[in-house]
């Protein structure tokens, strides 16, 4: 079995569900006391937040690069970053190490694909939802995405800045704290609902704590969670000869 190295903490409301996620499944397919063989470097949040904030891309990407190469020497044979927005700082972790990163994006897309779908919604953090980093490599993969958007006056669909700012302040202010509140699930739905209003076949859960909140049972769309996908995908790698 492949060791995995897990560059977590962004947040460690997610990074625990990575950890449980690998090891349930590895215990699942190979039996027995299974467990996965994982070494994670967990980085305080807090700072990677005020440097996201800020604008400060690369001195997060230092951070980044500093964990991964860390994890490499350890004796990781691959990584994950276990948050979607920061793997705008990918292409820098992945020319400072040797060994490869398995995306986050490409995990996602696989199973959309396995599907058949071509157009899904996605829901993040306004970095992930506003920026060419996520939806562009989804593109790729043959993949459109649609962020929240409303009918302007003009009979256009224009962003949904407003929507985009609650997404937000639900991610780093609820749920990256450990706070689950009926009222964002509900928040959330609504703007799931309004994704499948204009034409998404699904949804991605394209921030990793967003599963804290929305599931297969209360989302109006399929989900396609991230966290899951990516972890999941984390466990193939370890497995693969
Ligand atoms: N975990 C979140 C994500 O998947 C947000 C935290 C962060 O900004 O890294 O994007």
């Amino acid at each position: 079995m492949k060791t995995i190295g897990i560059i977590g903490g962004m947040s460690p409301e997610s990074t625990v569900l990575y950890y449980q996620i690998i090891n349930r499944e590895i215990n699942r397919r190979l039996g027995g006391n299974s467990s996965a063989k994982i070494i994670l470097d967990s980085l305080n949040f807090a700072e990677i937040v005020q440097l996201q904030k800020s604008g400060q891309w690369e001195a997060a990407a230092e951070r980044l690069v500093a964990s991964a190469r860390r994890l490499a020497s350890a004796g990781a044979d691959f990584l994950l970053i276990a948050t979607n927005t920061m793997h705008k700082n990918a292409p820098a972790v992945e020319a400072a190490v040797a060994i490869p990163l398995l995306h986050v994006v490409d995990a996602t897309a696989a199973a959309i694909q396995a599907q058949g779908l071509e157009r899904v919604g996605l829901l993040g953090t306004s970095f992930t939802m506003a920026e060419d980093f996520y939806r562009e490599r989804m593109g790729r993969h043959g993949i459109g995405t649609l962020i929240p958007s409303y009918l302007s006056y003009t009979g256009a669909w224009a962003p949904d800045f407003m929507g985009i700012e609650e997404i937000d302040r639900i991610i780093f202010d609820e749920l990256c704290r450990g706070e689950i509140k009926p009222g964002s699930a509900e928040f959330f739905r609504q703007v799931i609902d309004d994704l499948r209003e204009q034409g998404a076949q699904g949804v991605i859960l394209g921030c990793t704590e967003i599963c804290l909140l929305i599931n297969e049972e209360n989302s109006p769309l399929p989900v396609f969670d991230s966290t899951r996908l990516h972890a999941l995908a984390a466990v193939d790698g370890a497995l693969a000869d």
